[in-house]
């Protein structure tokens, strides 16, 4: 059980200036440029970031290809894999509190989910692809008999990883762990307003033993560093995650250079579906604000969309507030906050003109909608309900990525089913009621990669997080998400 003082001795530690990891050094940038961190708890400047330009992305992505072409890690047995990355996650179950802390200064999410979230989560990643690595098999196809015809399975080579703010370590290890496990080499560029606990993990993959060159790691903005990585002429696959504007820019970017892979993970604008005839309304409401308002909205799958059944709209709807309204917001480095920080002044600039559109297209705030907090010099927002939110305005259809929840009544089946699907988005979605074969034909008709029912969020390695329509392809997590770092390769055998 971690207490408030453990939390207090890593908080105002002196963050150094950092570095991009290149082969196995740490250097700055041949740009000169560096940017300050901002942290969103109180504003306050915690360190430097290098901003690699096209050179040192050229460095990060040859010194990927060398360590792929001399097998240091690609040809390495793979029980001496398996070990290296068990040794990777269980370092960072020992550096838990330190990365939890770097992590939650940096972008501002609450402690508690942080803490799961974050390492807590990134271990189990690295722990889950590392047993997979020596049960992963080819396949023997059923051709004549003259004929043998085998199906290998082998590494792309050189993977790059582009990745968000919301939960860098989280998501950089759905991308990291598959794509070592597979035997490749990767280059990982977090985003520029979350990138200290990444880099902490390129400290600690050397520490266990990875062979330098096997991970890089490049900071900077997305238009330049992202830009030269997604360009590069010898990335073979890019996997992404963030939103659909900086998606189909990977897709030119692509198509202009290498035509490299690219799986994308995007954004959502999750219906949350509540029927009148669902078992517990009570707990229906209780989960469903913290699917929306944990990591104040910064969640790819937050239920942001309430749809709710007309019969019990104002009765859950005031459920909601209330439960929404005995919310702590605040620090979140201190354990009693419930909500932290928005990660950046132009996020929480960008939620409260929502706010504004919303009002104008006839929304009724029925809570919250304003900044808080700003003696601490910190981003924080009230928890925001918008009601009577109709399908055509801008709230509806565009992510926030924010604490905004919108609220919109609904009659029957059909109404509700036409509202859930009616965005470009098809991420996630829940359900709640007790009729099964209700709950068994919504989940056919929704498109979306996730759908919950009688409960809302969660996560497993074992479950793919898929998103459809332009919440993008491919699949991070489970054993699906070895399948973009692998090439198949067939062999056609005469006998
Ligand atoms: P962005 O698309 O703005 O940024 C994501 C990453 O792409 C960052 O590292 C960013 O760099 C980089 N980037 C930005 N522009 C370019 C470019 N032109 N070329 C190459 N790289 C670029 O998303 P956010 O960081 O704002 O993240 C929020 C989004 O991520 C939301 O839409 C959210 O739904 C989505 N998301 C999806 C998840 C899923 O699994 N489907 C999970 C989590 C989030 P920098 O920030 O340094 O500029």
């Amino acid at each position: 059980m971690i207490k408030q003082e453990d939390i207090n001795k890593h908080r105002y530690s002196i963050i150094p200036n950092q570095n991009l990891l290149i082969g196995e050094n740490w250097v700055s940038s041949k740009s000169g440029k560096t940017q300050s961190i901002i942290s969103p708890i109180d504003g306050k400047i915690i360190s430097e970031l290098q901003v690699a330009n096209n050179l040192d992305v050229n460095e990060a992505v040859l010194s990927a290809r060398e360590v792929f072409d001399k097998g240091h890690w690609s040809n390495m047995p793979p029980l001496n894999r398996k070990k290296i990355m068990l040794r990777i996650a269980e370092i960072i179950e020992e550096k838990i509190l330190e990365l939890t802390v770097l992590g939650v200064r940096d972008n501002g999410t609450e402690f508690n989910m942080a803490l799961r979230a974050e390492p807590g989560s990134a271990a189990g990643t690295f722990r889950y692809y590392a047993e997979a690595i020596d049960k992963i098999y080819g396949e023997v196809s059923n051709t004549s008999s003259d004929f043998i015809g085998l199906i290998q399975k082998e590494p792309v080579g050189v993977v790059a990883a582009i990745v968000p703010w919301n939960f860098p370590l989280m998501i950089g290890a759905w991308k990291i762990a598959p794509a070592l496990a597979m035997g490749n080499s990767v280059i990982i560029k977090p985003s520029e307003a979350a990138s200290l606990s990444l880099l902490k993990l390129g400290e600690i993959c050397l520490e266990a033993g990875l062979p330098p060159g096997t991970l890089n790691i490049v900071t900077g903005n997305g238009k330049q560093t992202g830009q030269a990585l997604a360009r590069h002429m010898d990335v073979d696959v890019l996997t992404f995650t963030g939103s659909g504007n900086t998606g189909r820019q990977l897709l030119e970017y692509s198509a202009q250079s290498n035509m490299k892979r690219i799986y994308q993970e995007l954004g959502g604008k999750s219906p949350n579906i509540i029927f009148a005839d669902a078992e517990n309304l009570e707990e229906a409401a209780k989960v469903s604000t913290m699917g929306i308002f944990r990591n104040s909205g910064e969640v790819c799958v937050a239920g942001s969309r309430l749809l709710v059944e007309d019969k019990i709209h104002n009765e859950f709807l005031k459920l909601v507030s209330e439960y929404s309204q005995k919310l702590k917001i605040g620090d979140p480095l201190e354990i009693k906050n419930d909500v932290g920080a928005i990660n950046s002044l132009s996020q929480l600039q960008s939620d409260l003109d929502f706010v504004e559109k919303a009002k104008s297209e006839g929304g009724n705030i029925e809570i919250g909608g304003n900044r808080i907090l700003k003696s601490s010099g910190g981003f924080y927002m009230e928890p925001t309900i918008i009601s009577s939110v109709k399908q055509d305005t801008e709230v509806f259809q565009n992510e926030v990525f924010g604490p905004i929840l919108t609220v919109t009544a609904f009659s029957n089946e059909d109404e509700a089913i036409k509202l859930a699907n009616g965005t470009d988005f098809g991420l996630a979605s829940g359900i709640w009621t007790s009729n099964l074969s209700r709950a068994h034909k919504m989940v056919k008709k929704i498109k979306a990669g996730t759908v919950f029912v009688n409960t809302y969020g969660g996560s497993d390695n074992t479950i793919p997080l898929t998103g459809v329509k332009q919440s993008g392809n491919g699949s991070d997590k489970s054993l699906h998400a070895l399948d973009k770092f692998t090439d198949l390769k067939s062999v056609w055998m005469k006998l």
